[in-house]
């Protein structure tokens, strides 16, 4: 395994005073790796897990040819080409999951359902809307096209082919589809354990009275409220002093029983400097300062303790940037080490309604309201951009990326920006 100091000379220009977000997350991306544990689950219980294995195809879906409508089962060789209207006999009906057993022969046609295996000798269906039907006679139009309207065998799922990936994550599209298989076990990545705490003495836990000074303790919520919507076995370690010895103890019981350890406050320039001879005791921990906003003190490495060790993602306090460096760093590096194969999710483009202040040389997170007016998106922000300010991401639906070389932004400018629904 690389060491976090190979990790990092691989990376040109690095520069940890100004470290730009793509580096942060090359080096976090190429430092750690996917957890090995697999589990076999039935397959209701692997729904928001990662799929372990490859699922090869036992059999074809659908596994006869059958009818994608309601109509009649016809042989393409009694349609003629041209204006003439053909007259058919029908000889039976097959329905889904009742088969017409029988044969077709010129002539002659079967009445089928949705679903319904393709009688022998029939490979089109007409609809029953473009038909006429007299007793047993059918008449069909002209223009019919051979084969329409039948869904062939393989056609979704092929037998001996891969229907899924390895890191694939089990979604309610990919639950049914394994169930298509017929198939009711899957092998799954063990969930990921992932222990968190908040630092600084000025906290407080809920149910307390606040002295002057004083602030609830809400990082340990919004982490908790994140690490359990990404799919995580959290770990709560509570509020732990402003004090190394407690520092210490907080990450050797992180270290011995999770993954990861995600942690808040205590990073900035001041308070760095009083972890970071304990860090540099129990592991090999980077501090950074990023080129983006909110968020840029940050710390990130590895934590040893009883032979066992963790990733750490050391975010700064302010609980908007807790929330930022989670998505955009900590997010898609546990999502790897679940075993995901898929972490990027898409930015869209908005024009916005307002001007935004923005410095070139860092990547800023601001946060929106993305509507659509006059069947365009367009992108206003949520007010005061604080980094304290949890509320402008209560009321964001929305962040407005603004990339490390932009400047200000005009009204009407197109920006980037990234929907939160999906960001759990
Ligand atoms: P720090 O990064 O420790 O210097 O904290 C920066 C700011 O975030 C300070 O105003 C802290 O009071 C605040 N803060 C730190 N941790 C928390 C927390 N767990 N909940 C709410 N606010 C916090
Ligand atoms: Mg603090």
């Amino acid at each position: 395994m690389a060491t976090l100091r190979e990790v990092i000379s691989c990376t040109s220009d690095y520069d940890p005073d100004a470290l730009p977000v793509a580096k942060a997350n090359e080096v976090i991306r190429s430092f750690v790796n996917p957890v090995s544990g697999v589990e076999k689950l039935r397959v209701r219980a692997a729904l928001g897990r990662v799929l372990a294995k490859d699922i090869v195809s036992p059999i074809n879906v659908p596994s006869h040819d059958n009818s994608a409508m309601d109509g009649y089962a016809v042989r393409n060789d009694d349609l003629r080409a041209g204006e003439l209207v053909v007259t058919l006999t029908e000889i039976g009906t097959a329905l889904a999951g009742r088969e017409f057993t029988g044969e077709v022969k010129r002539g002659e046609c079967v009445r089928v359902m949705t679903g319904a295996v393709m009688p022998r000798n029939t490979d089109t269906v007409i609809i029953q809307e473009a038909v006429d039907v007299d007793g047993k006679r059918v008449s069909i139009p002209p223009g019919q096209e051979p084969g329409q309207n039948r869904r062939l065998a393989g056609e979704d799922l092929q037998k001996g082919r891969p229907a899924l990936k390895a890191g694939a994550l089990l979604r309610p599209a990919e639950i049914g589809l394994i169930a298509s298989l017929g198939i009711g076990e899957v092998s799954v990545r063990r969930k990921l354990k992932v222990a968190f705490f908040s630092t600084g003495d000025e906290l407080v836990s809920i149910g307390k009275k606040l002295k002057p000074g004083e602030v609830y303790d809400s990082n340990r919520y919004t982490l908790w409220g994140m690490l359990t919507r990404l799919g995580c076995e959290v770990i709560d370690l509570g509020v732990v002093r402003d004090d190394p010895k407690r520092l210490e103890e907080a990450f050797c019981r992180a270290a011995a029983s999770a993954d990861a350890v995600v942690t808040s406050g205590g990073v900035s320039v001041g308070e760095a400097d009083f972890t970071r001879e304990m860090m540099a005791k129990l592991g090999e921990v980077v501090f950074w300062k990023i080129a983006m906003r909110p968020g840029r003190p940050m710390a990130f490495g590895r934590v040893r303790a009883r032979r066992k060790s963790a990733y750490l993602f050391g975010l700064p306090g302010n609980p908007v940037a807790v929330m930022v460096t989670f998505y955009y760093f900590v997010r898609g590096a546990l999502l790897t080490m679940m075993g995901r194969n898929d972490t990027d999710l898409p930015l869209l483009r908005a024009r916005a309604e307002t001007a935004m202040r923005k410095k070139p040389g860092r990547t800023e997170y601001q946060r929106g309201i993305l509507e659509l007016k006059n069947g365009e998106w367009s992108v206003r922000l949520t007010g005061a951009q604080g980094s304290g300010i949890l509320r402008s991401m209560s009321e964001a639906n929305c962040f407005v990326v603004l990339g490390h070389d932009q400047g200000l932004v005009k009204a009407g400018d197109y920006v980037e920006v990234m929907v939160m629904d999906g960001l759990v």
